[in-house]
């Protein structure tokens, strides 16, 4: 599952665990980012602070690891070569994953490499509160080999967790209290998204 997880959320959680039920997968790795291409809109917190949030909310899970695999990869994050670098680590009798919510799948179509993409993993295609995923042709999800899933509805993301906190605003129970406490600690969003 790779996001930029600034900060990892409930949301990230819930759709991992749900994903690892329902594909029956043997774990989720969570990679968080390095240097994101896409999101150049906005400063990203350093990678090794998203990095530490992420092992601190998945400490818990046994079936639930984070990868440093983009954080220490130098230059922009492409995710045609964490898949191709896991397929080599994991080798080639084991079936790879791609987990994403219902608008990180719409970037997909416009990725770089998205149909060499497709013959390295499948992608799972979580539901996600505010975002249309029957759009998606039944042809695009057969070429791109996109899985759907029904999770339960968290409409809550990181760029609402980053306003809240600049704006002192609860973000208690959107995620765990551990993370939570790492972001107070090293004052990580004093001016929110
Ligand atoms: P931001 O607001 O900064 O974009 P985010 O909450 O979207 O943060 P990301 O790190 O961008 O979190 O997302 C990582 C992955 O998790 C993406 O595939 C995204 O679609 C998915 N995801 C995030 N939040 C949810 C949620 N509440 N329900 C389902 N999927 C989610
Ligand atoms: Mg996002």
């Amino acid at each position: 599952m790779g996001g930029t997880f600034d900060p990892i959320h409930y949301g990230h959680l819930v759709t991992a665990e749900e994903a690892l039920v329902q594909f029956n997968l043997d774990r989720v790795v969570f990679m968080p980012t390095g240097v994101p291409v896409r999101k150049t809109h906005r400063t990203v917190t350093q990678a090794e602070h998203r990095y530490l949030m992420a092992v601190i909310a998945t400490a818990s899970n046994p079936d639930f690891e984070v990868s440093r695999m983009e954080v220490d990869r130098p230059g922009p994050t492409y995710t045609v070569d964490t898949m191709l670098e896991l397929r080599k680590g994991y080798g080639p009798e084991t079936d790879l994953y791609f987990i994403t919510g219902a608008d990180a799948v719409w970037d997909i179509l416009t990725w770089k490499d998205s149909e060499k993409l497709a013959g390295v993993c499948t992608f799972i295609a979580a539901t996600r509160p505010g975002y249309d995923l029957s759009k998606f042709s039944a042809e695009d999800a057969s070429r791109l080999h996109i899985e759907f899933m029904e999770v339960p509805a968290l409409a809550i993301s990181s760029t609402d967790i980053r306003c809240r906190i600049a704006e002192r605003r609860p973000v208690r129970y959107l995620l765990p209290e551990a993370v939570a406490t790492y972001i107070a600690k090293n004052d990580l969003y004093p001016g929110g998204a």
